[in-house]
């Protein structure tokens, strides 16, 4: 992924819509003027034409640090992240099919891993990620070589909320279990070769 990538103009759409939910309406327009975005108010077209460019995520999040505070626009981000899954969900009806089907047969552990293997397989193969996921002791790691949640950022912490709440309600759909706990553990932004996040099932 490079900072002239575009993705679908439905991801967008669904971030876009996503963020609405999170902040309400006047939050909304207010992070989209400070984030010099105003336009997309109107929301991005409901199709799967390259349209939406990967660098707008970014501004948008730092705008949201900027207007509500690093802590509180963070966790924003975080709900961002995890209404994205929810709104993007229906549309991967095959996805629930298999889940109906399989997911009732296989460990906990084994679920959660299907659950983020769609996930990176969907964002590799329409957002140019190179998103990998890993298992090491008795976790799941998310890993982005590059990541364009933070892409051009700076911060002395890591920043990619966002994608972190995505993972998050996706492996709480995925195995049932509200216990899951997702932390950024390595971010490019606050100064690491990529940004890695390991998820816990708990319980
Ligand atoms: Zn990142």
């Amino acid at each position: 992924m490079t900072a002239e990538t575009h993705i679908p103009n439905r991801f967008g759409r669904f971030l876009i819509l996503a963020l609405e939910q999170s902040l309400g309406t006047p939050g909304f327009q207010a992070v989209l003027g400070r984030a010099g975005l105003r336009h997309l108010a109107a929301y991005p077209a409901d199709n799967l034409e390259r349209g939406f460019p990967v660098n707008l995520i970014p501004r948008l999040m730092a705008a949201l640090e900027e207007m509500y505070g690093v802590g509180k626009g963070r966790e924003m981000a975080f709900q961002t992240g995890r209404a994205c899954f929810r709104l993007g969900m229906p549309g991967f009806g095959f996805l629930i099919d298999l889940a109906d089907l399989l997911f009732p047969l296989l460990p906990t552990r084994t679920r959660a891993r299907v659950g983020l293997e769609t996930l990176a397989e969907m964002l590799n193969r329409f957002a140019d990620g190179d998103i990998r996921v890993l298992r090491e002791g008795d976790h799941l790691v998310w890993v982005m070589d590059s990541c364009g949640v933070c892409a051009g950022r700076a911060t002395t912490a890591p920043c990619c909320h966002l994608m972190a709440g995505l993972v998050q309600e996706t492996v709480q759909w995925a195995t049932g279990k509200d216990s899951v706990k997702v932390t950024e553990v390595v971010c490019a932004a606050a100064g690491g070769p990529r940004c890695e996040m390991e998820i816990e099932l708990g319980g």
